[in-house]
């Protein structure tokens, strides 16, 4: 008989994080599942799992191919049908994995015997390196995808939050002249993004330090996969990211970056929370305890 293992995660317990602005639900450990929902920004990334609190989400994005992180995407659209959610979501997917999404969703339907002229694609939108686009039914909110390192093709992302703000030099004009120069066809704002939130995905270390701007963001969700010193080959092998390292970008970073909370996912599933969370308090530098956070 197989006895209880007290070190098993447990996909289908999601945890819940009260960030500044937000709040992050959701689960993530290495190889089991991967999910992650902001529902004050009707904002999702990956979709290991689809609980239900994931349905009436919107706006997914998913950075890589791998089962744990993507295998339930068809899942959320059909969940959206059968509970009379009229809306498409919409699937932000990088655009050099479109082709293969497709023909994934394509062989999921023939296996589920869905007859040909009943099958439609569930509403995805493919999204391009650097390329700042407005979610479709938040346009104060912006998506904007990077590569990062990792075993197969594989993206972040970066949330911002849209506004227009008045020009400095107009900031003393009376309202007839605003009025006026909006008229005249003049612009009187610029358009501001601020980086709200980025989510590393499955990456090496490399990937934040040769972007450490993405540490300005208000919160940044990074992988840190394996937190034992002698793991840090294996986390090279395994094109995942390493405490050690991350530490080290830290320790060289200091308070210049903007950043308020750096929240710490996807470790591996043989360390137990109880280990991840003593060595965390070990190694995590003076200076970001406040700011670390883990998602356990
Ligand atoms: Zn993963
Ligand atoms: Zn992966």
């Amino acid at each position: 008989m197989a006895s209880e293992n007290k070190n098993i995660h447990n996909a289908l317990r999601q945890v819940n994080l009260n960030l500044p602005h937000f709040s992050l639900n959701g689960f993530s450990i290495s190889g089991l599942s991967t999910y992650l929902q902001i529902p004050e920004l009707d904002f999702m990334v990956d979709i290991g799992e689809c609980p239900l609190s994931a349905v009436p989400i919107n706006h997914l994005f998913l950075t890589h191919a791998h089962g744990d992180h993507a295998r339930c995407l068809m899942r959320h659209h059909s969940l959206r049908k059968m509970t009379g959610i009229a809306k498409d979501a919409i699937y932000y997917i990088p655009e050099p994995f479109v082709e293969k999404a497709k023909a994934w969703i394509k062989a999921e339907a023939l296996f589920e015997n869905v007859p040909e002229y009943k099958f439609r694609y569930p509403e995805i939108q493919a999204v391009i390196p650097n390329e700042r686009v407005h979610l479709a039914y938040r346009k104060d909110l912006a998506l904007e995808i990077f590569p990062v390192e990792h075993s197969i093709p594989s993206m972040g992302c970066t949330l911002f939050r849209y506004k227009k703000k008045l020009k400095q030099e107009l900031l003393n004009a009376t309202p007839e002249e605003l009025i006026q120069k909006r008229l005249s066809g003049e612009k009187i704002t610029n358009d501001i993004y601020e980086p709200l939130i980025s989510f590393m995905g499955d990456c090496k270390t490399e990937s934040l330090k040769n972007m450490p701007y993405l540490l300005d963001s208000e919160v940044i969700v990074m992988e840190c996969t394996f937190i034992n010193d002698e793991d840090e080959e294996m986390a090279h092998l395994k094109s995942h990211s390493h405490l050690n390292e991350i530490v080290r970008i830290l320790e060289e970073i200091g308070d210049s970056a903007k950043c308020k909370c750096l929240v710490l996912n996807h470790f591996s599933m043989k360390y137990p929370e109880k280990h991840i969370l003593s060595v965390m308090e070990k190694k995590i530098p003076d200076s970001w305890k406040e700011k670390v956070k883990v998602l356990l």
